[in-house]
């Protein structure tokens, strides 16, 4: 018997000792077929290619994943490495091993080296989006675990690229899927070839310390064990040194010695259920003294990848002190063996010795899984979609990019850079041309074709792409690039919302006063701004029509009001009957008004004073009717204001405003003073104020180099009255030349 049938008849046999009722005609079919197809090929080691898969078949059977699993891992490089396809292994096989050795190709062609560090959660996130089936990861996992267990045969660089993969992507996936055991192997692997000599040093002192504490493990456990068979607890005592690079972490990144690692040693103690649970703690308390600050309770609150256990440390013989973790069988296997557990549980089902399927309720809160199917079913096809809100794709140099899913070529191009989209005039994918429009699948390498002389981006575009990177980026462009086009669309769009609700332009545009309260309504000085932010899609031609609407209504109602209003007078001075009248009221007559401003045209509106000229009750002014902070109130002869620096495009947007009655509040101003700088100049001017009884909020006096100073003040007063006063006594002071207003 050649090497290969011999180490088959091995798997088989081990196969049965796990599965005694294992179909394995169909197995050894399986490996038949495989031996067949890898033929001659050999491995690094020399030994024959075929030997590579059935190892990996003994540890997933190890695993007790399901016969698909051995199926498929037999199989598992004959996509890759053969002539063998999907449809062969499908007829031969079955759909469902086919699907997994596919998958586990998939997964196998993933370049990971010479990546950037910060893309490895990328990369962990897209292998696990990248398995349709949870089985896939498991064989990977194997797959890697043997391959590292032989990697002495490969060169220095392949050595540390896999070490490098393995600790930063299979190890924190292992994690993630509880799988403990798989993971520590995976670490020790690992450190060895990243770090040989810390390996080796923390190797040599473990070997040193447990020679010093010679027997300490067999002698810890023989005492727990005859403690808790008095007791009359039914367990089994494991003991163990921590793994290699648990230690190491503690040594070299927390900066410890062997002897302040307190859980060097591990004593696992493994109970029928959970109240045993406690009651073995109990007896280990009771044993040993336990190390404050160490007792931890994921029975009651479980790891987030479903671990349960009780942990303790406590002191033994001579001082030593090591760790106690205690858990029932169920949480056993969960902890060492995390999905892949479930199989093992389905097995123990069979047998009735183990919990219910309820005990699965922790695979599925781990998956983030809505579905409520019965728990084999659901581990059967289980997407691992964790991610599935993601796809994971390539650019040309390898780099990989995060996109929602069902993302098209056009959000790949935004993604990349706005100028990349912008110019972007076709794409494609792996290797081929495709639409605009194709969906980007995890895995797939995107390439954007550009052009300089390209169009730009369509509108449709921001129907098609699915992120909202690339839609505000195009929104963008056609804000900057595309005014004319813009207005002409944005009034198309506004007609006809304006027609669903009812409206007609020529009825909005009617008068200049009813259009300019309408544009105010929705913030816009002129139609074209409105238009224009409508086509860009800064502001949906839904949303103003419906403002407007709502506006055209509110007059409405304010109109017939007041109409009933002066009708109820005139009849009640007249007695006859008056007819609504449809006459405008006058705003210049002032009015009481909580802001000491009226705005023509708008009751109650909010106003500002702005802070350019700082105007007071008195002085000429205007109001300018902002973009969301209601309406500006300035100075007419200030800068800002003037009618000759007015853009035209806001013409619209200055408003007539009058003062109001006042009475006793009083306003914010600004001075300055400019003069001759001298000794208690500063202290003048806070004496004329004083005098004056002037409110001063603000003094602030700066010398300047050639010998005068600026002073400036800020005032609350009553109106301009006041503030001429003020000037006038400030003008008189010794050595001041200029009093001013800001902004005037
Ligand atoms: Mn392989």
């Amino acid at each position: 018997m050649d090497l290969a049938h011999e180490r088959y008849e091995e798997l088989e046999r081990h196969i049965l000792e796990t599965n005694p009722s294992a179909d394995v005609e169909r197995i050894r079919a399986a490996f038949e077929y495989a031996n067949d197809h890898h033929g001659p090929q050999l491995r690094k080691s020399g030994e024959p290619y075929i030997i590579h898969p059935i190892a990996v078949a003994e540890i997933v059977n190890e695993l007790e994943l399901d016969q698909d699993s051995i199926v498929g891992a037999l199989l598992h490089d004959c996509i890759e490495d053969t002539d063998s396809t999907h449809g062969d292994i499908a007829r031969l096989f079955g759909v469902q091993v086919a699907d997994l050795v596919e998958g586990v190709t998939k997964l196998t062609r993933m370049q990971y080296t010479s990546r950037e560090d910060e893309q490895m959660e990328n990369l962990r996130k897209m292998f696990m989006a990248m398995a349709k089936d949870v089985r896939v990861i498991l064989i990977k996992l194997c797959d890697r675990l043997h391959n590292m267990r032989t990697l002495q045969y490969q060169s220095d660089k392949k050595q540390k690229e896999k070490a490098l993969e393995t600790m930063e992507v299979y190890a924190p996936i292992a994690h993630r899927l509880g799988m403990q055991k798989l993971k520590w192997e995976l670490e020790d692997l690992a450190l060895c070839y990243l770090d040989p000599v810390g390996f080796h040093d923390v190797e040599e002192e473990l070997a040193n310390i447990t020679t010093l504490h010679a027997g300490f493990l067999d002698n810890m456990q023989a005492h727990i064990e005859h403690r808790l068979a008095r007791e009359g607890v039914q367990c089994k005592v494991y003991g163990r040194l921590k793994h290699i690079y648990s230690i190491y972490r503690k040594m070299y990144a927390q900066n410890k010695t062997l002897n302040e690692i307190f859980d060097l040693y591990a004593f696992r103690v493994i109970v029928e259920d959970i109240p045993a649970c406690y009651n073995v703690l109990g007896c280990i308390h009771d044993m040993f003294k336990p190390v404050l600050g160490r007792f931890k309770d994921y029975i009651g609150t479980p790891k987030p990848n479903g671990y349960q256990s009780l942990h303790t440390t406590v002191v033994g013989k001579d001082g030593i002190p090591f760790e106690v973790q205690i858990r029932t069988w169920q949480m056993h296997q969960t902890a060492e063996y995390g999905v892949a557990a479930h199989w093992k549980y389905k097995q123990g089902l069979a047998n009735s010795r183990l919990g219910t399927e309820r005990e699965f309720e922790w695979v599925r809160k781990l998956l983030e899984s809505q579905q409520d199917t019965d728990p084999d079913e659901f581990v059967r096809t289980l997407r691992v979609d964790m991610f599935s809100d993601e796809v994971f794709v390539f650019t040309p140099n390898g780099d990989v990019k995060s996109l929602p899913a069902g993302a098209t070529p056009i959000d790949f191009a935004y993604s990349i850079h706005s100028a990349v989209g912008n110019s972007m005039t076709g794409a494609r994918v792996n290797g081929r041309i495709v639409t605009f429009e194709t969906p980007l699948k995890n895995g797939d390498i995107v390439e954007i074709i550009t052009s300089k002389s390209a169009r730009g981006p369509s509108r449709d575009w921001m129907k098609i792409c699915k992120s909202n990177e690339a839609r505000n980026k195009i929104r963008q462009w056609f804000k900057k690039e595309r005014r004319e086009e813009n207005i002409a669309t944005g009034r198309a769009m506004f007609e006809s919302e304006l027609k669903h609700a009812g409206l007609t332009l020529s009825a909005i545009t009617a008068s200049a006063d009813l259009l300019d309260t309408l544009l105010k309504r929705v913030r816009f000085g002129a139609l074209d701004e409105l238009y224009a932010a409508i086509g860009y899609g800064g502001l949906s031609a839904q949303k103003a029509a419906g403002r407007i609407k709502e506006e055209m209504t509110r007059l409405g109602r304010l109109e017939r009001q007041r109409a009933e209003q002066e009708a109820m007078q005139a009849s009640l001075s007249s007695g006859e009957t008056v007819y609504p009248s449809t006459a405008k009221g006058s705003a210049q007559v002032p009015r009481r008004s909580t802001s000491g401003i009226i705005v023509e045209g708008l009751d109650n509106c909010m106003v500002k004073f702005s802070k350019c000229c700082t105007p007071v009750p008195g002085d000429p002014v205007v109001g300018f009717i902002t973009k969301g902070y209601g309406v500006s109130i300035h100075r007419q002869d200030c800068p800002n204001a003037d009618p000759a620096r007015r853009k035209p495009e806001e013409q619209g947007r200055w408003v007539k405003v009058a003062w109001a009655d006042t009475g006793d509040s009083t306003f914010r101003t600004s001075l300055e003073i400019s003069a001759k700088d001298r000794d208690g100049l500063a202290l003048d001017v806070a004496m004329a104020l004083s005098a004056q009884k002037a409110k001063l909020n603000n003094l602030s006096a700066r010398s300047q180099p050639d010998g005068y100073a600026i002073i400036n003040l800020e005032l609350a007063v009553q109106g301009q009255d006041e503030l001429t006063r003020i000037i006038n006594k400030l003008s008189q002071i010794n050595g001041v030349f200029l009093v001013k207003r800001a902004g005037g």
